[in-house]
């Protein structure tokens, strides 16, 4: 049934649109946004920010344009981003990116095969353990992180001493996906860092064309989308016609809809950035508590000129905690290597867990700019110093700028990056579906990264199925259905949202 069937039949009434009311204009609410849309509700957008995208941004501080949040298109089988990145004429790179070489703690470079079989063991090692705690949930001890999982496979290799070391020490790069030290993931909740299948490719163009369609339907929508507009309450009362919400910004504006649709980052629930009247059900704030919430920094460096381009593209700086508590193991990218016309002199670092809260202290506390700049560079210096071609005195050498990312310091990224599974999590799953399922009597439902199906969690792919899958229930609840499935620009999307 379509809205206006639904609406006719109600004998002769004028026809009243479902008036909804999405929080946040990320991926998701963009998403959810756009299928009410669609199925023709009356829609109403609030972003906090004075941008639309969320964990979605670029910078062109260095010159091109550089993703600050999502960079990469994970899995591209069934993937709808994909889709959308093609029709936004986007340019990936992924092979260009696997050229690795690995630093050991003491500045030496291993040889190469040594270098990628550790890399590729790693990787098999988290691919492995994701199938075994699949596979095993029910009988895996609670309390066993990734790490312990990881150093038993280790050990059971029968390596000499210097080899394990570099095995184990390598393990750091994961926390990279996990956006926390692995010895803090979950190893029994392992299974639900299982990524869309495919390769995984890096958006060269960025996501900001993608973002930009995405937000299509959204912006042409006349009066739909409010920015600076951070809603601080959500209060709802039953009527005998159903809830009726009233949305309350911080600006003292007041919104009603007859649903709500909250797509703000777990980080923000679990601080009750937004506040709910009646409060949301116990089962779902014990679940938003439940979930955890990582940090994963990124920080680009540019050069004049890219010294190191005739080496690798990968760059693993393993650190011995035995020698260096203060340092873990980094990896970096090379963006000179990405196709032209985007391929520039930069590096750029990821950093997450303790080392990410290194980076933002230093951006938080620096009393100038000058000061943040200089702590920062020396911070990365170490490891670009160690690169193919490094001369202190080659002026090519020599930081030109640099953006750093402060998503830990960002409240309406949730002070965070994204969710994760921390150890002693007795059953993600059944708290991803909790905050998914919502509050159907109320109207009210979450939406984001955190409720996307489980192949799509703390990605862009899941926050947009997870949008979907929200306004889907929206429209079942009001008895409107939801067969023309378009995104914006009307581009066709295959398999979309698995439930
Ligand atoms: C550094 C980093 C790297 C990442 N890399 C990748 C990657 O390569 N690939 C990938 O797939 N994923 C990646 N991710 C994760 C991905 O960015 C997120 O999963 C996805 O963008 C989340 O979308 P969302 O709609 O759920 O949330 P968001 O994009 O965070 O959207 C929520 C929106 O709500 C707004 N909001 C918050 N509070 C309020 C309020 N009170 N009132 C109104 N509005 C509010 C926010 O401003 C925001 O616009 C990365 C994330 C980070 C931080």
């Amino acid at each position: 049934m379509t809205l206006a069937e639904v609406s006719s039949e109600s004998d002769g009434e004028p026809l009243k649109k479902v008036k909804a009311l999405v929080i946040g204009a990320g991926t998701s609410g963009l998403r959810a946004a756009e299928v009410l849309i669609q199925a023709g509700c009356e829609v109403k957008v609030l972003e906090a920010r004075d941008r639309i995208g969320g964990r979605i941004a670029t910078s062109s501080k260095l010159g091109l344009p550089l993703d600050l949040g999502a960079n990469w298109i994970h899995g591209n089988i069934g993937n709808p981003i994909l889709a959308i990145a093609e029709s936004a004429g986007s340019s990936y790179s992924m092979d260009e990116l696997d050229d690795t070489i690995v630093f050991a703690a003491d500045g030496s470079l291993l040889p190469k095969r040594m270098g990628n079989e550790v890399v590729t063991k790693m990787w098999d090692y988290f691919e492995e353990g994701i199938i075994y705690s699949a596979q095993n949930a029910a009988t895996i001890q609670s309390g066993i992180s990734f790490m312990d999982y990881y150093k038993e496979k280790v050990a059971a290799e029968g390596w000499d001493e210097e080899r394990s070391a570099y095995q184990i020490q390598v393990a750091d790069l994961l926390g990279n996906i996990v956006a926390t030290e692995i010895r803090k993931q979950d190893f029994r909740n392992l299974h639900m860092e299982e990524p869309i299948p495919g390769d995984n490719l890096f958006l060269s163009s960025t996501y900001g064309p993608v973002m930009d369609l995405m937000a299509q339907t959204v912006l042409k929508t006349e009066g739909c989308l409010e920015l600076d507009k951070p809603v601080k309450a959500v209060e709802t009362v039953q009527t005998p016609n159903g809830p009726v919400h009233s949305v309350y910004t911080k600006d003292g504006e007041v919104y009603t809809a007859d649903a709500v649709l909250c797509s703000i980052p777990l980080g923000s629930l679990k601080q009750d950035r937004v506040k709910f009247k009646p409060p949301i059900p116990e089962k779902i704030r014990q679940s938003i508590k439940h979930l955890g919430y990582g940090s994963l920094e990124k920080t680009y460096i540019t050069f004049p000129k890219a010294f190191w381009k005739d080496g690798a593209s990968y760059f693993a700086f393993l650190a011995d905690p035995a020698t260096d508590s203060d340092r873990r193991s980094i990896a970096a990218i090379s963006l000179a290597h990405i196709p032209e016309p985007y391929a520039q002199p930069t590096l750029l670092f990821y950093t997450h867990g303790e080392t990410s809260k290194q980076i933002t202290s230093i951006l938080q506390f620096s009393s100038s700019e000058e000061e943040a700049r200089a702590k920062i560079l020396t911070f990365f210096h170490p490891y670009i110093s160690k690169l193919h071609n490094y001369s202190p005195t080659d002026p090519d050498c020599v930081p030109r700028d640099y953006i750093s990312t402060n998503w830990l310091n960002d409240e309406y990224a949730g002070n965070g990056s994204y969710t994760n599974f921390p150890v002693g999590l007795v059953d993600g799953v059944d708290d991803v579906k909790t905050i998914e399922a919502g509050v159907e009597e109320l109207k009210l439902w979450f939406c984001g990264e955190h409720t996307a199906p489980l192949l799509g969690l703390a990605s862009v792919s899941g926050a947009y199925w997870a949008g979907e899958i929200a306004a889907k229930k929206c429209l079942g609840a009001f008895g409107i259905g939801t067969e023309a499935m378009v995104v914006g620009g009307g581009v066709a999307v295959e398999g979309i949202a698995p439930v």
